[in-house]
């Protein structure tokens, strides 16, 4: 396996193109000569041009391309969809959720905005920064690249790669479709921004479809923790050496964050994600203006889904004083690798 490293525009980083081509030994014996890829980039010029050096540098054209996988519909993943199919006729492979997201092009991106748009109503974000990050996401629909041809793959969908078996692993939350590729012969997953190294994927905000957007990522992790691969590779940065173990932390700083919500509302009384957000992470300048409220959102609503916080339109309060917020998160021991265990 290969990695292709892409710029963006500061998204979360440096995107990584996985290359499986066989030529790699990870396939052994049996190893075929597909070229194949794990999530591309966004759609512009240079990074089209960085992508097409990138494979040259593994000596392939983008037109030898066989198969890409798609972790999720974002475009700094899926962006040059359009164009490595129209320059190879790849095979694009993507979760049912997320097929339809990526084979549209900007007009389905642009349904998406307006789902957005209706939320950033919901969640209480004043007229003025709502139409900053109205104009900061219309600036950046260029990313997605032309409708394509996309086949839908559903959770535990098998792929032969060269000789490897790739497992369709759903493990939604940061978006509804987002999906690993796991290889359990290797031990190793392609992970998409499932986890991420350092930092936390953005749940509430990244994709609105998804509903209870926290307690469907604190079950995509629970599922990253029992699987236990050697090593997770990212969308973005480097190998992550303990996938379990990241999970585990994220799963704690999600726990802490919820703590900070209640505190908020135990101190200010009904607030909405806006507010919290501003409470939470102060004023927010462009993409931010959607991931601060959209992860404020994901907490308050996991609190009201848990009977703690009770909504009426687009406040929430405390139904409960001092709620143990411990108890609306699975126990998972993230220090001690030999015992770690998952309690549901
Ligand atoms: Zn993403
Ligand atoms: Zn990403």
């Amino acid at each position: 396996m290969n990695r292709i490293r892409l710029h963006n525009t500061d998204f979360e980083g440096l995107n990584n193109v996985y290359l499986l081509d066989g030529d790699d030994g990870s396939g052994g014996a049996a190893a075929g000569d597909e070229v194949v890829l794990v999530d591309l980039g966004v759609s512009i010029p240079d990074v089209r041009a960085e992508l097409v050096d990138g494979l040259a540098a593994h000596g392939h054209d983008v037109s030898d391309v066989d198969r890409v996988f798609l972790t999720h519909w974002h475009a700094d993943h899926a962006g040059l969809a359009s164009f490595v199919q129209a320059e190879s006729g790849a095979t694009l492979h993507a979760h049912e959720a997320d097929a339809e997201l990526i084979a549209g092009g900007e007009a389905a991106l642009r349904e998406e905005r307006r789902r957005q748009r209706d939320r950033f109503v919901d969640w209480g974000i004043p007229e003025e920064p709502r139409q900053e990050l109205d104009s900061f996401l219309a600036g950046h629909n260029d990313l997605v690249g032309d409708p394509c041809d996309v086949e839908p793959f559903s959770d535990g969908d098998t792929f032969d790669v060269n000789g490897r078996t790739l497992e369709a692993v759903h493990l939604p939350g940061h978006a509804a479709g987002l999906s690993a590729f796991a290889d359990e012969a290797a031990g190793e997953a392609f992970v998409g921004d499932v986890i991420l190294p350092e930092y936390t994927p953005n749940v509430g905000g990244a994709d609105v479809r998804v509903d209870a957007p926290l307690s469907t990522y604190v079950d995509s992790l629970l599922a990253v923790v029992e699987r236990d691969w050697d090593v997770a590779w990212p969308g973005h940065r480097d190998r992550i050496g303990d996938p379990a173990g990241r999970a585990a932390e994220i799963l704690d700083h999600h726990r802490e964050r919820t703590r900070r919500v209640v505190d908020v509302l135990d101190r200010h009384g009904p607030a909405t994600p806006w507010e919290v957000s501003d409470r939470l992470f102060g004023a927010l300048e462009t993409i931010h203006i959607l991931h601060g409220p959209g992860e404020a959102y994901a907490h308050l609503d996991h609190l009201e889904s848990h009977g703690v916080a009770d909504r009426t339109g687009s406040d929430y309060d405390l139904a409960v004083d001092d709620p143990d917020v411990d108890a609306l998160f699975p126990d998972v021991d993230a220090d001690d690798d030999a015992d770690r265990s998952v309690e549901h």
